[in-house]
C-alpha cells in the first residue's frame, strides 16, 4: 500500500464527516477522499434537514416524542418490508436510538443546531408529530473555513436565511411578515459582512460546520480523488485503490472503510435497469451522484437492495439559462387554483401530498395513462399570487418561457388543452368537478388537504382551505411536470452496525457504508423531511463507533 490510515471515507456525503469525528475522538487516523473538485455531496446543496425522533431540541421545545411513539411511527411507514432489507425491525431500532445520540455527539463537539419550528412529518400514522423530527443547522461562517472555503459545494440559497424564513419569503409582497423578515436578513448580511462574515445557511452551513469540525480535529481530506475500487485481502476489505493524479494508488485501512459516496441519479444506465422510465435531466442531485461506489462494492459480494426507490421530487424544466437546471416544484404544486392532470387530461393524485409519493404516483399513474410528464394545470389568481418553477409570482414570465413552450396560455380551458395537446372535453370535465370538490371544501376524490402536512405548503392567506382553490378565472396556464428526485434511495445492504452484508447475509469485514450509497433504513417509505440526511449521518456516526470498538450503550 502506498499509504496507512486506521480509517478511509469514500466521499464527502453527510456521514463522512460525522464518522471522521469520531475516530479522531478515538485518536485515529482518517483519510476521506472526495471525487469533485468540492466537498460536501448533495447534502451540501440540499436543505440539510435531518429526521431525528425525540430530539434535544423537540425537548427543549417541550414536544413530546419518545423512542416508542417514532417506532410506531416508522413502523407503520415503512410497513413489514420483508423485501426492504436495509429497513429491518433491527436497523429501525438502530437508527431510533442513535439518531439523537449522533446529534447529541455532534453538539458536544462544537456543531450548532437547532429545529425547524413547525415541518410535519408526511404521513397521517400513528406516533406522527405535527411539529416535525428536524434538526437542522444554525447559519455558518464560511470564511472560518479559510483555504477551504472555495472547496465547499455551494447550497441552494443565496440568502443566509433559515429555512422557514426562505419559504415566507415568496409572500413579501402579500403580508408585512414576509417584508420584515426580508429587512431582517437584508440587515442580517450586511451586517454580517460588516464583520468579516461571509453566513451561509441549510445543507452548505451543516457541511460547512462539520469540513471546519473534521480539519479541526485532525482529519486529512483530498479532493479530486476518485475511489475505483476497494481492496479486498480475503473476506476483510483493508483499503481502497484511488486515482490521484491518473495513478491508481492503493490506500490501506486498518480499521474499515466507509462508503458514503451518494446514489446513482446521475447514471443513467442505472437507472435504466433499476428504476425504468426516469432521466438523469431531471435530477437535483450533487454531479457526483453516480454509483460506481455502489457497483464496486458489489463486484466484491456486497448485496444490493432496494435499487427502485428513490427520494422523488416532482420537477419542471424552464428553458431560461439562469435555470438550466430543474426546477423543483412541489410547493407549486400545493398551491390553491392548482391541479396536476395526465396526458389524457385525468386527475389522479393527492398533490400536496410529499415530494416522494407525488413522483411515486406519476410513476405508477404511467404504467396506465400517459403521465411522464403530466401537466399543472393553474388559473391566472394562481400565476398573480405564487412562484412558479423558482420565478417569483407574477404573470410577467421570461420571453423564452412563452417561445419554447415552457409555459402553456389559453383564454379558455378548451385553448389550453390545444395548446397542451389534450382533450378538451376531458380537461374542461376534469376541472369541473375539481371544482366541485373546491365548493363542498373537501377533495372526496384524493383528499388534498386532508393531512396537515397539505397546508403546509400551501398559502397560509387563501381560505377556506390553504391548498384547495377553484380553477375559473382565465387566462389559464400549464407546465409539464416530471417525476424528478434529489436521490436514489437502494444501495448497498448493510446490518445495524452499518456493516455491508454480502449476498449470503454475512459482514464483509471492514466496509461498512451509509447514506444513498446504501438500501434505506425507510424501506420505499418517507417518514418526514430529513430522512435521507438523518440516516446518513447516523449510519456514519455508528459506523465509526463500531470500527473503534465503542460499545453502543
Ligand atoms: C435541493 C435539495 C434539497 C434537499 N433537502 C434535503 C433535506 O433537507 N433533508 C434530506 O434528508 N434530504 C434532502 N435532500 C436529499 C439529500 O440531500 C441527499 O439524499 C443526501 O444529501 C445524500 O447524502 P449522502 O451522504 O448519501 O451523499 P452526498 O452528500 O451526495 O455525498 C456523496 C459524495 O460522494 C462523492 N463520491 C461519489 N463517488 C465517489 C468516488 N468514487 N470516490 C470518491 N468520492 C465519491 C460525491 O462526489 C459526493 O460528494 C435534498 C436534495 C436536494 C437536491
Amino acid at each position: 500500500m502506498a499509504e496507512q490510515f486506521d480509517f478511509v471515507i469514500v466521499g464527502s456525503g453527510g456521514g463522512s464527516m460525522c464518522a471522521a469525528l469520531v475516530l479522531r475522538a478515538a485518536g485515529k487516523t482518517v483519510l476521506v477522499l472526495e471525487k469533485t473538485e468540492l466537498v460536501g455531496g448533495t447534502t451540501a446543496i440540499s436543505g440539510g434537514v435531518m429526521w431525528i425522533p425525540a430530539n434535544r431540541y423537540m425537548r427543549e421545545d417541550g414536544i413530546a416524542d419518545d423512542a416508542a411513539k417514532a417506532t410506531a411511527y416508522l413502523d407503520a411507514v415503512v410497513g413489514d418490508a420483508h423485501d426492504a432489507p436495509g429497513a429491518t425491525p433491527a436497523r429501525r431500532r438502530a437508527y431510533i436510538e442513535q439518531a439523537p445520540r449522533m446529534v447529541d455527539y455532534l453538539v458536544e463537539q462544537g456543531i450548532a443546531l437547532r429545529r425547524v419550528p413547525s415541518w410535519p412529518d408526511y404521513c397521517a400514522a400513528p406516533g406522527e408529530s405535527e411539529p416535525g423530527r428536524t434538526v437542522v443547522s444554525e447559519l455558518f461562517d464560511l470564511n472560518e473555513l479559510g483555504q477551504w472555503k472555495e472547496s465547499l459545494r455551494p447550497g441552494f440559497l443565496p440568502l443566509p436565511a433559515y429555512l422557514e424564513e426562505a419559504m415566507q419569503l415568496p409572500d413579501m409582497k402579500r403580508t408585512w411578515a414576509a417584508k420584515k423578515i426580508l429587512l431582517k436578513l437584508i440587515g442580517r448580511t450586511l451586517g454580517s459582512r460588516l464583520r468579516g462574515k461571509h453566513l451561509c445557511s441549510a445543507g452548505q452551513a451543516l457541511q460547512g460546520q462539520m469540513l471546519h469540525a473534521a480539519l479541526k480535529a485532525g482529519a486529512e481530506v483530498r479532493i479530486e480523488s476518485p475511489v475505483t475500487d476497494l481492496v479486498r485481502e480475503g473476506n476483510r476489505v483493508t483499503g481502497v485503490v484511488v486515482n490521484a493524479g491518473g495513478a491508481q494508488q492503493r490506500i490501506g485501512a486498518r480499521l474499515g472503510v466507509l462508503i458514503n459516496a451518494g446514489g446513482f441519479s446521475r447514471n443513467q444506465a442505472m437507472l435504466d435497469q433499476y428504476i425504468p422510465g426516469t432521466s438523469t435531466a431531471w435530477t437535483k442531485t450533487a454531479p457526483g451522484d453516480t454509483g460506481e461506489m455502489i457497483q464496486a462494492a458489489a463486484a466484491h459480494g456486497a448485496a444490493l437492495a432496494q435499487m427502485d426507490q428513490r427520494v422523488g421530487n416532482p420537477m419542471a424544466l424552464p428553458p431560461d439559462a439562469a435555470n438550466a437546471e430543474p426546477a423543483v416544484v412541489q410547493g407549486d404544486l400545493a398551491k390553491p387554483h392548482s391541479i396536476v392532470v395526465d396526458q389524457t387530461g385525468q386527475r389522479y393524485m393527492r398533490e400536496a401530498n410529499s415530494y416522494v409519493e407525488i413522483c411515486k404516483a406519476m410513476l405508477a399513474r404511467n404504467a396506465v395513462a400517459p403521465a411522464t410528464p403530466s401537466w399543472l394545470i393553474f388559473d391566472s389568481r394562481f400565476i398573480a399570487t405564487y412562484p412558479l418553477a423558482g420565478n417569483m409570482r407574477g404573470a410577467k414570465k421570461p420571453d423564452v418561457w412563452y417561445e419554447k413552450g415552457f409555459l402553456k396560455k389559453g383564454e379558455s380551458l378548451a385553448e389550453l388543452a390545444a395548446a397542451c395537446s389534450l382533450d378538451a372535453a376531458a380537461l374542461e370535465a376534469t376541472v369541473a368537478r375539481f371544482n366541485t370538490l373546491v365548493a363542498q371544501n373537501r377533495d372526496e376524490d384524493f383528499g388534498r388537504g386532508d393531512h396537515v402536512y397539505d397546508n403546509w405548503l400551501g398559502d397560509a392567506l387563501h381560505e377556506p382551505s390553504q391548498t384547495l382553490g377553484s380553477i375559473e378565472e382565465g387566462p389559464f396556464f400549464a407546465i409539464q411536470v416530471f417525476p424528478g428526485d434529489v436521490s436514489t434511495f437502494g444501495g448497498l445492504v448493510t446490518d445495524e452496525h452499518a456493516r455491508v452484508l454480502d449476498e449470503q447475509g454475512a459482514v464483509i469485514e471492514g466496509l461498512y457504508a451509509t447514506g444513498t450509497s446504501t438500501a434505506s433504513v425507510m424501506g420505499s417509505g418517507c417518514p418526514g423531511a430529513g430522512a435521507s440526511i438523518g440516516p446518513s449521518f447516523t449510519w456514519g456516526f455508528v459506523a465509526a463507533n463500531h470500527a473503534v470498538g465503542n460499545a453502543p450503550d
